[in-house]
């Protein structure tokens, strides 16, 4: 079930997946609210919003977004998080190799169990702090074709390719017949 109701306007279920502080709940806030809150340390406790995005042929596509506040940490809760999703939002912080290796794990979690044809996207964000970056663009977008996912770095300090990294999932996902 795709939660969608006719090929104009979409309703998707999208979850964001990856290591805590890579950056989900900020990436979630600039896109919905156009805001980065720098001082908020710890993930922001926002744990579901919607966000409508128009196509240039005049569809919509209404994200329902899921935020985790904090049960990333709990890989059992996954799951009860990702079913009935249309998209997953996998992300990693390019200054560090270790949320890199366990996007790949949310990568192969989803794979086995997520539904089938949910549209999947890799991101490395934090691209505003290249020069403290130990992911390398080229070995994350190898990663990403090999799994035909969808990849982009971004930033949700300085906006760069947020809405970008939405508009794109919404042209990848299914339409049913006209
Ligand atoms: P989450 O645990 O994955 O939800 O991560 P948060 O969204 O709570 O962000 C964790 C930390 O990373 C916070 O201190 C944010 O201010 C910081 N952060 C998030 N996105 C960016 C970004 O694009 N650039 C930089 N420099 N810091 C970021
Ligand atoms: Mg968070």
């Amino acid at each position: 079930e795709n939660g969608s109701q006719d090929t104009k306007h979409l309703r998707v279920k999208l979850v964001l997946l990856g290591d805590s502080g890579v950056g989900k709940s900020c990436i979630v806030l600039r896109f919905v609210r156009g805001q980065f809150d720098p001082s908020s340390k710890v993930t922001v406790g926002a744990s579901f919003l919607s966000q409508t995005i128009a196509l240039q042929d005049s569809s919509t596509v209404k994200f329902e977004i899921w935020d985790t506040a904090g049960q990333e940490r709990y890989a059992s809760l996954a799951p009860l998080y990702y079913r009935g999703a249309s998209a997953a939002v996998v992300v990693y912080d390019l200054t560090s190799k270790e949320s890199f290796q366990k996007a790949q794990y949310w990568v192969k979690e989803l794979q086995k169990h997520a539904n089938a044809g949910i549209v999947l996207a890799l991101v490395g964000n934090k691209a505003d702090l290249d020069n403290l970056r130990t992911v390398s663009t080229d070995e994350a977008r190898a990663y990403a074709e090999s799994n035909s996912m969808f990849f982009t770095e971004a930033s949700a300090k300085t906006a760069g390719n947020i809405n970008e990294l939405f508009e794109e999932i919404a042209k990848r996902l299914p339409r049913g017949q006209p």
